[in-house]
């Protein structure tokens, strides 16, 4: 089976109706998608299935939809208007823009890995320590001082040494090739707009930057109305804006994306415990949709979030390589608590069992659904060498993902084929979105749908006239059955029923 790399995820999604570049006539936003037919029936299903896998599967969590704008002071609190930028730093020569962490992780990341190579040739196990691994390769060592220069240099916040490691470890513009850098300089990532008709009275505003903090601010509004009791959690799932410097990477890093985001509040101490816990769920969560254990990985961070205890990342196998996909957060009590003090409100709970009261600590998990799409289209797509030499493309989706469920295909377009095709559309509709096409040769019907990810479809032909049988031909094994009309609706309903990944998905 032939590597799809991100350029062929690309146009798929744009020739089948996934994704398309928003304000394509205008020559396009960038970092900016608009999804369509099929897009969006996939994104929704991904929603689906984090939704009721977080509030359908669990009596302590429960959802809210909060509003985009929030008041300004919110972000003052929660650190994003003084510390949500990125180090950006320019090539002089090529003009092109990058992010310095950036430059220097994958840095530390090519030592690693020509490090982990020379190691693998000795005969050294990757799970070795550090130590171990550090005196047997050069570069792996190299990869470890400059990992701990990046560190101290990060928690000091000294763009000067960023830029010193830039030049000493000669880390070249991809474009240019050149070392000739500019200084590094902060850039807030928040998008700024204005609330009210009058420019002097006006209030600045953001567009939130993450889903989490009107989750903070309603905490007690939730845990009041829906009497919740600690440990519980609160889901939401919206979209987010950040001013991302280097966004050329597809849905992957995108100026105006969707999160999904659940925060669990819990008693202070037993934070780690949960933080455990959470990762283990979600990993469960992510494997229960077929992938691989071998492209997905939890990264610990190198360097936490001024409100983190303890911070992890999964990671998946992108055509781009592995790359964070969801972030698990021990955010301690830190988000509660400025709220407070910038409200001037209590967000404290009652702990009737312990008879007091405290400020609960926080674990969140928290995905960026266009990147859980990317994720599914890029472990979906497949093309496959058949054995009559044709290439078939193919994108397996998890059936109950699928855009479209199931396709109702009658064999010509004539001898009262497409009426008896149109009564069983009809009563298959119900079961999830049913797709009907007569036009071009079966062969091209299929071929059309397997590249949509349906997982079944239903050929129409004349002997069901006759005796009330079709075929049915499933997605991946192309392999084609005849069954009565009467059993169409139970089979199709058996693959793509979405509690069959919710129970996968349990612990
Ligand atoms: P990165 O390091 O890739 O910038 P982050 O650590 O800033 O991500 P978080 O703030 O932890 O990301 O956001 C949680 C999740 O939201 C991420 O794991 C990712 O899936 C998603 N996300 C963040 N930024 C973007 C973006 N610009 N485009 C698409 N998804 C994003």
């Amino acid at each position: 089976m032939a590597e799809i790399d991100l350029q062929k995820i690309v146009s798929h999604c744009k020739e089948y109706g996934f994704i398309f570049p928003s304000s394509e006539i205008y020559d396009n936003l960038g970092a900016v998608y608009d999804y369509g037919p099929m897009g969006v029936e996939l994104k929704n299903a991904i929603k689906e299935y984090w939704w009721k896998s977080m509030v359908q599967m669990n009596d302590n969590i429960v959802g809210i939809d909060s509003a985009i704008f929030m008041h300004p002071t919110t972000w003052k609190a929660s650190g994003h208007v003084d510390s949500f930028s990125d180090p950006l730093i320019d090539n002089k020569d090529s003009k092109k823009r990058y992010r310095a962490d950036v430059l220097l992780e994958e840095k530390i990341e090519k030592f690693k890995e020509k490090g982990l190579k020379e190691l693998a040739k000795k005969g050294i196990s990757e799970t070795e320590t550090d130590d171990v691994k550090a005196k047997a390769s050069r570069d792996y060592n190299k990869g470890l001082i400059l990992e701990a220069e990046y560190i101290k240099a990060a928690e000091a916040g000294d763009l000067k040494r960023y830029k010193e490691l830039i030049e000493e470890y000669e880390i070249a513009c991809e474009v240019s090739g050149s070392k000739n850098w500019t200084e590094v300089r902060q850039f807030n990532l928040m998008f700024a707009t204005k609330l009210g008709s009058l420019e002097e009275s006006a209030t600045d505003l953001y567009l939130r930057p993450e889903t989490a903090q009107g989750i903070f601010v309603n905490f007690l509004n939730v845990q009041k109305t829906s009497r919740m009791k600690i440990p519980f959690g609160i889901a939401q799932i919206g979209k987010a804006f950040r001013n991302e410097i280097v966004a050329r990477q597809f849905i992957f890093r995108m100026r105006e994306f969707e999160q999904m985001e659940m925060q669990f509040f819990v008693r202070p101490g037993t934070e780690l415990e949960w933080f455990d816990k959470w990762k283990k769920i979600r990993l469960k969560w992510h494997l229960a949709l077929g992938t691989a254990s071998s492209n997905l990985r939890f990264h610990v961070h190198e360097k936490l979030a001024h409100y983190a205890n303890a911070a992890e990342d999964i990671q998946f196998r992108f055509p781009i390589g592995f790359k964070e996909l969801e972030g698990i957060h021990s955010r301690t009590d830190f988000d509660l608590t400025e709220h407070q003090k910038f409200s001037g409100k209590k967000l404290q709970y009652f702990d009737s069992e312990l008879n007091q009261n405290y400020v609960p600590y926080v674990v969140e998990t928290s995905i960026g659904l266009d990147r859980m799409f990317l994720r599914v289209m890029s472990e979906s797509l497949k093309e496959e060498q058949l054995e009559n030499g044709e290439t078939r493309i193919v994108l397996n989706l998890p059936p109950a993902l699928a855009p479209i469920k199931v396709a109702i295909l009658p064999l010509v377009k004539k001898d009262g084929l497409p009426e008896k095709a149109k009564e069983i559309y009809n009563q298959l509709r119900f079961v999830g979105r049913t797709f009907y096409e007569e036009k071009d040769s079966i062969g091209k019907r299929y071929r059309r749908m397997d590249a949509l990810g349906t997982p079944f479809c239903i050929t129409v032909d004349h002997q069901t006239l006759e005796d009330n049988t079709v075929t049915i031909r499933e997605r991946d094994s192309m392999n084609q059955e005849r069954v009565h009309i009467d059993q169409i609706e139970s089979i199709v309903r058996k693959q793509v029923d979405m509690n069959q990944l919710l129970q996968k998905a349990m612990i």
